[in-house]
C-alpha cells in the first residue's frame, strides 16, 4: 500500500509498505478521508524528535477491512471515525481518567508518534471496539 511519510526531520515522502496486522483485539481500516493537522507539520520540523520511515496523519475516517478474533463491535465494511488519541484503556492511566497519557507521557497519541498514521491506504487500531466510532 501506499503510505506518506516523515523520512526524516525536514523530508517527506510516499513509501511502498505492507498492509499493517490486527491483533486480537485490533482493526485495519481502509482510509476514506484523512486530514493534515499541524502538528503532522511540527512532527515534520521535529518537534518530537527524530522518526525514521513514520506514516503521518493521526486523523481520518474509513471502511473497516479486517478485524482481530476479539473485536465484537465492528466488522469488515463498517464506516468508522478514529481519533486521534487512541489508548490502552485498561492501563493504569486511562482507568484514572488520563487516557491521553495512556502508558507514558503522552502514551494516548500513538497515530504518528510511536506507530504509523492514517495518511496510508490501511491503517491499524489498536482496541478496536472501544478506539473507534460507527459513522452513521
Ligand atoms: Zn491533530
Amino acid at each position: 500500500m501506499k503510505a506518506f511519510v516523515m523520512k526524516e526531520i525536514g523530508k517527506v515522502a510516499f513509501l511502498e509498505k505492507p498492509i499493517p496486522e490486527a491483533g486480537p483485539n485490533d482493526a485495519i481500516v481502509k482510509t476514506t478521508a484523512a486530514l493534515v493537522c499541524t502538528s503532522d507539520l511540527h512532527t515534520v520540523n521535529g518537534a518530537i524528535g527524530q522518526r525514521k520511515d513514520l506514516t503521518l496523519g493521526h486523523e481520518a475516517t474509513g471502511i473497516v477491512y479486517k478485524v482481530g478474533s476479539q473485536v465484537k463491535l465492528f466488522k469488515p465494511g463498517d464506516r468508522v471515525s478514529v481519533g486521534a488519541i487512541t489508548p490502552d484503556w485498561g492501563d493504569i492511566a486511562s482507568q484514572a481518567g488520563y487516557p491521553s497519557q495512556s502508558g507514558q507521557a503522552l502514551g494516548g497519541w500513538k497515530f504518528s508518534n510511536t506507530k504509523d498514521g492514517v495518511f496510508a491506504e490501511y491503517f491499524h487500531v489498536n482496541e478496536a471496539d472501544a478506539n473507534l466510532a460507527k459513522d452513521s
